[in-house]
């Protein structure tokens, strides 16, 4: 990492950190919240309302990480908590069916016309975990290909060349996951479809599917090319296998039928989460009928759990769908595109080589001006500029992922004056960034 100043101090929560240390390996519960790739000392967070957060030192940041993705509204949503409080008041998890799960998936449903059936799973992980095993368990065959810098969550087969936290550690393929539960995964090169060809000329008859971010978020942005989502589709029907497109970052956000809304492609399965929990653990998977049959307990391909589609969780993430419609989607594009103009603009001032790479409201910036088109290209970027950038912004009150290879999220709260502010910040931040060395 670059040499950074760590321009303020941050007692309560380098106390709080320094408690979570002793019982929590690295302070943290989900990696990159430890600020390993920025350094310097986490913020606790203790409340959030709108577009800001507030730390346990008492100051207050203009969010842009909306708790990587799922705060599409902003914080605190009057009726996102209304309907919480409802739900939560009525009783937190019963064990059994329950009304507020089948109004949840038919919303799925209606939303993303490939969504034939869906079942509600507790987090995004789970959600590609099952669809894989479905997939095998539909085409009864093994191997699975995933392309490098895509982040599917932590299922042991899919964290070969992850994205996200991997990629922000430079982790190799991750100890503790065996041969075994590796050996079927095939890595390729993102947005390569002659790689896909090549690979399935090598396997005939024995890929289960293709995975496959619907535009990733976790090596950066890097939207799909022209042409590759829809080839993707192509060669799996041409060859027997599934096309599983991973929505968990982008469904809901990216538009109302999140990335299949945006370039139309039909998957066979498809997997959700962040946006449709509205800030609870919710996610979910789904897809054609004819494959979700296959599941128990219809079929034979078991998957289950404890608190699938709890009542709080569905009530909190069906609120928040029902208040995403086009004007809210059309705000969450206008603010991020305010954003990125900004951004581009403090950092052309500066003179640092950059690109602000964007799939619809999601967007990152690389230190690089050359083209980003996969994982090994985001892997070229100046990367260590982003400390300083990201240490400057937080001293004055924005609060930005804590990596480089993480996109930005913006909501519908982020308003004029949460913009001025980032606005505000970032000529400093530029200047710092420009003033980096590796
Ligand atoms: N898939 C994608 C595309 C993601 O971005 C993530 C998380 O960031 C996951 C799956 C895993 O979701 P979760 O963190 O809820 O397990």
């Amino acid at each position: 990492m670059a040499c950074v100043s760590f321009p303020y101090d941050a007692p309560v929560s380098q106390t709080l950190f320094d408690r979570a240390s002793l019982v929590t390996p690295g302070g943290v519960n989900s990696p990159v919240r430890a600020f390993r790739a920025v350094g310097g000392t986490p913020r606790f967070m203790v409340s959030g309302t709108g577009p800001y957060l507030t730390d346990a030192d008492g100051r207050e940041y203009v969010d842009l990480v909306c708790s990587w993705g799922p705060m599409i509204l902003g914080h605190s949503h009057p009726e996102v908590i209304a309907a919480v409080q409802e739900a939560v008041a009525r009783g937190t998890s019963f064990g059994t069916p329950g009304e507020g799960e089948v109004a949840l998936a038919e919303e799925i449903v209606a939303r993303i016309e490939p969504v034939e059936q869906v079942r509600l799973v507790s987090s995004g992980t789970e959600a590609t975990m099952s669809a894989i095993r479905l997939a095998r368990g539909f085409t009864g065959r093994a191997k699975v290909v995933k392309f490098a810098g895509c982040y599917h969550g932590h299922v042991d087969a899919l964290l070969a060349a992850a994205g996200s936290g991997v990629a922000t550690f430079g982790l190799p393929d991750t100890p503790g996951v065996t041969g075994a539960q590796a050996g079927d995964t095939i890595v390729l090169p993102y947005n390569d479809l002659e790689a896909v060809r090549t690979a399935f000329a090598a396997h005939p008859g024995e890929i289960a599917c293709v995975i496959t971010e619907a535009s990733p978020g976790n090596m950066g942005v890097v939207p799909p090319l022209d042409g590759f989502n829809a080839g993707l589709k192509e060669i799996c029907a041409a060859n027997g296998a599934l096309y599983i497109s991973d929505e968990v970052m982008t469904g809901f956000r990216t538009s109302k039928a999140g990335w299949f809304g945006v370039d139309g492609v039909r998957p066979d399965l498809m997997t959700f989460g962040k946006v449709m929990g509205g800030g609870f653990p919710a996610a979910a998977f789904g897809g054609r009928a004819d494959v979700m049959a296959h599941l128990a307990p219809v079929g034979p391909v078991y998957q289950a759990g404890t608190l699938s589609g709890n009542p709080v969780a569905t009530a909190a993430g069906l609120a928040q769908l029902r208040l995403l419609d086009d004007a809210a989607y059309a705000k969450v594009d206008a603010v991020s595109a305010e954003i990125q103009a900004l951004v581009s603009e403090a950092f052309t001032k500066e003179g640092v080589a950059h690109t602000v790479s964007a799939a619809s409201n999601m967007f990152s910036v690389f230190f690089t001006d050359r083209p980003v088109r996969n994982y090994e290209d985001a892997k070229k970027q100046e990367a260590f500029r982003f400390a300083a950038f990201f240490h400057s912004m937080l001293a004055q009150g924005v609060y930005l992922p804590p990596s480089a290879f993480e996109s930005w999220f913006v909501s519908t709260a982020h308003d004029t004056q949460a913009v001025e502010r980032v606005a505000a910040a970032l000529p400093a931040a530029a200047r710092a960034a420009s003033e980096a060395t590796a």
